[in-house]
């Protein structure tokens, strides 16, 4: 699909840069099934729109994530309330995890929630992720942990959630899976892939320490110094994922182009 056909394909109700952030987020839904960090129609992902910061992009109950497009992603407030007209409609649990972390954290553009038996099965250790890769260490004292309280129906879940991710970029749910953030889908998306290696990467470690293996961990400085390296660019704060994103997008009009109609 080249340029121009991607251009007619948005509607002229929505700005080029709402469209822009969809394309992205839809690229998301499609690059998360493509890793297998999918769990049938649950799960979602959002995108603050742009200009209206008080409105997310998020799925639609009942679509695989392949099927999510840039144009059958619903606009919602944070109570769930449809903005733009669909015939879908937003997934509750959805509206109110999201929407606690967009309206606790106003530097959050993105968030990626996923189910994978990784995560979950780091989640549910006592000390959470370890710092034993080099794909864990830019997580070192960089994760919030909430305690399960049940499906997220309730609205009073949102001021906990708050506190429990606090000024962290990624927030572990204990026995259900990982809320990751961004402030493009870029820096959200490599959050979540690395944390996914990183997970699964200490759960091989563990399980050879069944047959004997010793871990070996690095010194506090160095899981430090490894997560600063990651966190800035000299002064600068860095924005993770940028150098690949392009790279991602193309695997994805590979697989599939149709995201981004
Ligand atoms: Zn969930």
């Amino acid at each position: 699909m080249d340029a121009l056909n991607i251009q007619a394909s948005r509607p002229r109700h929505i700005s080029p840069e709402e469209w822009a952030v969809r394309v992205d987020l839809a690229a998301c839904y499609r690059l998360i099934a493509h890793f297998g960090w999918d769990d049938l129609i649950l799960t979602h992902n959002s995108a603050r729109v742009p200009g209206e910061p008080n409105h997310m992009l998020i799925n639609p109950m009942g679509l695989m994530f392949n099927e999510v497009t840039a144009s059958n992603i619903l606009k919602v407030d944070f109570d769930g309330n449809l903005v733009a007209p669909s015939q879908y409609e937003p997934i509750y649990a959805g509206v109110v995890i999201h929407g606690a972390i967009y309206l606790g954290r106003p530097d959050v553009e993105v968030v990626i929630h996923t189910h994978t038996e990784a995560d979950i099965a780091v989640g549910v250790q006592e000390e959470g992720l370890l710092p034993l890769s080099q794909w864990a260490m830019r997580f070192h004292n960089r994760l919030g942990y909430h305690d399960y309280e049940g499906v997220s129906l309730d609205m009073d879940e949102r001021e906990r959630l708050q506190r429990s991710i606090g000024n962290h970029p990624v927030l572990v749910l204990r026995n259900h899976g990982l809320l990751a953030t961004g402030r493009n889908v870029a820096e959200a998306f490599s959050h979540t892939y690395h944390f996914e290696r990183s997970a699964e990467a200490q759960l091989k470690a563990q399980a050879a320490c069944a047959s004997g293996a010793q871990l070996v961990f690095p010194p506090e400085e160095t899981c430090e110094k490894q997560a600063a390296q990651f966190a800035t660019m000299g002064d600068n704060i860095r924005l993770g994922g940028q150098r690949e994103w392009p790279a991602l997008l193309r695997l994805c009009d590979r697989l599939d182009p149709s995201f981004r109609t």
